[in-house]
């Protein structure tokens, strides 16, 4: 039983990198390494991403990676034994159901960041657990996963918890994950990739942009949202300059 287990666990560990490798791979390469006139997308800052800067957000990532992998593994190990609440049937009703589930996930998991990571701007938590993950000033891609340990582990757990008590497609859960890597990475590109029109509209809006977590990187105060601004807009702590 444990080596199952161990399997589920190193394989996702190896997915979860080689997915990070590959995203942030590609965004760096696209808005990075390419001159600056053929990128079709806004640059946010003057700096460029220095070597200390990526070589530190990959380590903590590569960690951070082996602390998301282990509630993962014990929920899929849970489900050979039939105990969760993640399916692979198709029926009719999931044609509603799995957008519905995916708004959940991501409401649910957005609400939870906001408020952990609010606290983990006291003072108390900061220089504990959150520092690491604001080690760079100006982020670059391979930010995705920079976090602290302690903060990689907070972070880990509700999605995997959440799939055993909510019905969740396995694609569905797929995609929720696969989702929050490729924003986890645009969000802290340094570059802009909306289009205006769409920073300007109703995406722009309610959405959490690269435009939108720079500034929690640049100002270390407000945006403290992950997906949406919600709860930054409820509370107040929503700061956005205007779209030109
Ligand atoms: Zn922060
Ligand atoms: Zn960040």
């Amino acid at each position: 039983m444990f080596d199952s287990f161990w399997t589920t666990y190193l394989l996702l560990v190896a997915i979860i990198i080689a997915r990070y490798f590959a995203i942030a791979g590609f965004f760096h390469y696209f808005l990075w390494m390419r001159p600056e006139e053929k990128v079709q997308a806004s640059r946010l800052t003057r700096h460029e991403p220095t070597k200390e800067t990526i070589r530190h957000e990959i380590v903590m990532s590569c960690i951070s990676s082996f602390i998301y992998a282990a509630p993962a593994a014990a929920v899929m190990f849970m489900w050979e034994q039939g105990g969760t609440a993640l399916y692979s049937d198709l029926s009719l009703l999931d044609l509603a159901y799995i957008p519905a589930s995916i708004v959940i996930f991501l409401l649910a998991n957005d609400a939870f960041f906001y408020w952990t990571h609010r606290a983990m701007h006291h003072p108390k938590l900061y220089p504990i657990m959150h520092r690491t993950h604001h080690k760079s000033l100006q982020p670059t891609p391979w930010a995705a996963f920079s976090f602290h340990p302690t903060e990689a582990l907070l972070e880990s757990w509700l999605l995997p918890a959440m799939a055993i008590f909510i019905p969740i497609h396995v694609g569905a859960a797929l995609f929720v994950l696969m989702a929050m890597t490729v924003t986890s990475v645009t969000n802290h590109a340094g570059w802009e990739i909306l289009p205006r029109s769409w920073l300007k509209g109703w995406v722009g809006e309610n959405i959490i942009s690269a435009t939108h977590h720079n500034m929690h990187h640049t100002k270390f105060k407000g945006n403290y949202g992950l997906h949406f601004r919600l709860w930054d807009k409820l509370m107040g702590t929503d700061i956005m300059e205007p779209v030109e």
